[in-house]
């Protein structure tokens, strides 16, 4: 059994998103109770806020200010979606900075891998726009970071929304390998199998679209079968997990087919893509509070290599013509792509 950092701090509880948003302090309770399973394995840090020139590495500094300025004069609504109020900006530093922190920590050899308990949560941030409950972009921030340390980076995007903001910020960026699964369509209406990246960037973006009601073995056989030859061709020397858990059956907000013990085998191919210590989750979406409980339980059991029941049995079957279909999009669309490259 290996070692887990866990990052929280009390400002993440205090980031108020409004009155019966799913998106609500008490997520952080369950996926704390699922991780009292593993205490022993367990390290429990407290980040730093992520310094002015770490999060302007990615977005600009005029939505950092706007940002900053909205957040300490009490805040309100960015938009339909996403609130703020007078701790949000605090947290949301505090929430990229864990990032940084928990890089630093795992060089310093302190566990096997780091998950960050954070809110707000981040991958639908663009560069100069919050949206989607989201502030800044805290995987994105953290990725940006190892590319400058001269790291390549895998970033798997298991929420059930496509990270537009992580996607958007790497389309040119061949040294971050970004894959997602998300349920399409659905918010923000972006990640097309056949967006593959752009320029420099073209074949380190995959995205793999869902149809509503696919189950998280479709997803599972998806990635094996598309993103896995992919992820070892590149040779990613650190991964990162956007751990968004609103693919699970029970969420109310998308309508995916995963059962808490999926999780497990995605979680794994980004464990097993880079050696030990290398390895970071963020937590993103997952709004139903036992799923989360459940599927972050099945998340820390599998970057420890240990088994845990959840009284939930994986989903059974894989839509193979999905499969086939969405192999053969990704490779048409990725030839064009490197076709228009060539000129
Ligand atoms: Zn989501």
């Amino acid at each position: 059994m290996g070692r887990i950092l866990y990052a929280t701090h009390e400002r993440f509880l205090e980031h108020d998103a409004g009155a019966w948003h799913p998106e609500r302090a008490e997520r952080l309770e369950v996926v704390r109770h699922a991780l009292s399973h593993f205490e022993d394995a367990v390290t429990i840090v407290t980040p730093t806020p992520a310094p002015r020139a770490a999060i302007e590495a990615v977005h600009t500094p005029a939505h950092v200010e706007a940002l900053e300025r909205y957040c300490l004069m009490g805040g309100g609504p960015i938009d339909p979606d996403t609130s703020v109020n007078d701790a949000s900006f605090e947290a949301a530093q505090l929430a990229a900075g864990a990032g940084l922190d928990a890089i630093e920590r795992l060089r310093q050899g302190e566990a096997d891998a780091a998950f960050l308990a954070v809110r707000p949560p981040g991958h639908h941030a663009t560069v100069d726009q919050a949206m989607g409950f989201c502030l800044l972009n805290n995987v994105a921030i953290a990725a940006q970071a190892l590319i400058d340390q001269g790291e390549r980076v895998l970033i798997l995007d298991i929420d059930a929304h496509h990270g537009n903001g992580t996607a958007a910020i790497f389309e040119r960026e061949p040294r971050v390998l970004y894959v997602s699964t998300h349920q399409y369509p659905l918010f923000p209406g972006t990640g097309r199998i056949g967006d593959v990246g752009d320029g420099p960037g073209v074949g380190t973006t995959i995205n793999l679209p869902l149809p509503p009601q696919t189950s998280g073995q479709t997803a599972r056989a998806l990635l094996e079968t598309i993103a896995l030859p992919a992820i070892t061709t590149f040779g990613p020397t650190w991964a990162i997990v956007s751990a968004g858990y609103d693919a699970h059956r029970d969420d109310p907000l998308t309508e995916l087919d995963f059962r808490a013990p999926d999780y497990a085998p995605l979680i794994a191919i980004a464990r097993d893509a880079v050696p030990p210590g290398r390895l970071i989750l963020a937590l993103e979406g997952g709004y139903d509070l036992e799923a989360l409980e459940h599927s972050t339980l099945v998340t820390f059991a599998t970057l420890l290599h240990a088994a845990v029941d959840v009284g939930e049995a994986p989903s059974r079957d894989v839509d193979h013509e999905l499969v086939t279909t969405l192999q053969r999009l990704h490779r048409a669309a990725l030839e064009r792509g490197l076709a228009n490259e060539r000129g």
